[in-house]
């Protein structure tokens, strides 16, 4: 007697369902397995690239970021350029991240966009300020406050951790795909639904890091000299910013909640007297001179 698939009771399970299960598998068991220790911060992260991958990374990107924002202003033709990578350069030298193995990597760029408020970071030490932020700093060590968090973003190795999360959800969403993909009305919604969990998983992530990048600012200008309370006046500037009709593109990327400053302040008291004066203070004024 033998037992032929028409014979056989029972469940059927769909062969799609099998295939997704086995891609969503793969997916969670190669994120999980690619685990490095961060060099600078001794912290498990989820990363799929070596630190020499990530600096070749942002070199490479580096000019197609700037040509998209206006491009890159030299130094020699802009005294904010230059300024721009004197404060970004003291903030690698004598501190903490300049025994970073990304210290030698860092550039710091004025991009030439007079209309987005930005600044971002990428892989590698590649870190950029758009002029229209730049032109809505006071002084020098608000400067000093929107580089140091970038800095941050670098050290704590944030975008290859972005990335290989990418890598992660849309692995997922490729099996939520098939395994839906046969069903007549749900396939569009779940795959509408794959997409919003990858966007909450890499938006979740991103408000700890934007503390984290804070916290590392705030350190760094203080190694260096600068008052620390600067940082909280740029997230004012930038709060401010956001109630005209152009929003900071920087607050899309750098999600500001009102917990986020008040951290900050918090920080500032706990750890740092309140903001303390430094030994450059608040440095130079950037309004009704070169830099303006
Ligand atoms: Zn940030």
């Amino acid at each position: 007697m033998s037992y032929g698939e028409a014979d056989r009771p029972g469940i059927s399970i769909n062969p799609r369902l099998i295939i997704a299960a086995v891609i969503a598998l793969f997916g969670i068991v190669t994120y999980f397995a690619r685990t490095q220790v961060n060099p600078v911060t001794g912290e498990k992260q989820h990363i799929a690239m070596s630190v020499d991958q990530e600096k070749a990374l942002g070199l490479e990107a580096a000019p197609k970021m700037a040509a998209e924002m206006g491009g890159d202003i030299t130094p020699g033709r802009d005294p904010r350029a230059a300024l721009v990578q004197e404060v970004g350069r003291r903030l690698v030298e004598n501190t903490e991240a300049g025994k970073s193995p990304y210290a030698d990597n860092f550039h710091f760029h004025l991009l030439n966009d007079p209309n987005t408020i930005n600044a971002f970071a990428l892989p590698g030490g590649q870190i950029f300020i758009t002029k229209a932020l730049f032109d809505k700093l006071d002084d020098e060590a608000e400067l000093a406050g929107v580089l140091g968090h970038e800095i941050g973003h670098v050290i704590h190795r944030h975008s290859a951790q972005q990335m290989a999360k990418g890598q992660l959800g849309q692995i997922l969403s490729t099996a939520v795909g098939v395994g839906t993909s046969d069903r007549n009305d749900g396939g569009q919604s779940a795959a509408m639904a794959a997409q919003m969990a990858n966007q909450m998983i890499q938006l979740r992530y991103g408000r700890g890091d934007e503390s984290q990048s804070d916290s590392y600012g705030l350190r760094l200008m203080n190694q260096v000299g600068y008052d620390p309370r600067a940082m909280l006046d740029v997230m004012k500037i930038l709060k401010d910013a956001s109630k005209g009709d152009r929003q900071p593109e920087w607050l899309s990327s750098h999600p500001l909640p009102e917990t986020r400053i008040q951290q900050i302040e918090d920080e500032l008291n706990r750890e740092y007297g309140g903001g303390s004066k430094g030994s450059i203070g608040r440095g130079r004024t950037l309004s009704g001179n070169d830099y303006r």
